[in-house]
């Protein structure tokens, strides 16, 4: 497939799609505070066959529920909320995955997420 595409030729002072307004926000409750927000501020928890994680992109399948960025709310959410919210009871695992997840975040301030990733343990066998 290297074929040259000709390039149609649009008329000008058509811009296609540019002033959308997104009117409708999806929002969802925080089961920590139980404050409704914008979807996109909050962590997405989703329940697995395997267990309860943490679900970053949003698109895993499974019942979920939404927690905020701090800490306060998921120490709250793990005391009975999330468990609750999912319809299951979280595992000693399930526990130890979201508390290890907890720890990354901050005290108590809802920042953006960042794509960091805390542990880089790549082993390198150099001869
Ligand atoms: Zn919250």
């Amino acid at each position: 497939m290297a074929g040259k595409l000709a390039t149609p030729v649009l008329p000008k002072g058509r811009v296609a799609g540019s002033a959308r307004k997104a009117k409708h926000v999806p929002q969802r409750t925080c089961v920590g505070c139980r404050t409704v927000l914008a979807k996109r501020t909050l962590i997405r928890v989703v329940r697995r066959s395997d267990g309860v994680a943490v679900d970053l992109s949003g698109k895993l399948a499974g019942r979920g529920a939404y927690i905020h960025n701090r800490k306060s709310c998921w120490e709250r959410a793990l005391k009975g909320g999330l468990a609750n919210a999912l319809k299951t009871a979280l595992t000693t695992e399930d526990r130890q995955r979201l508390e290890e997840f907890m720890s990354s975040l901050p005290e108590d301030s809802a920042e953006p997420l960042t794509g960091k990733d805390p542990q880089t343990g790549a082993e390198v066998s150099n001869a």
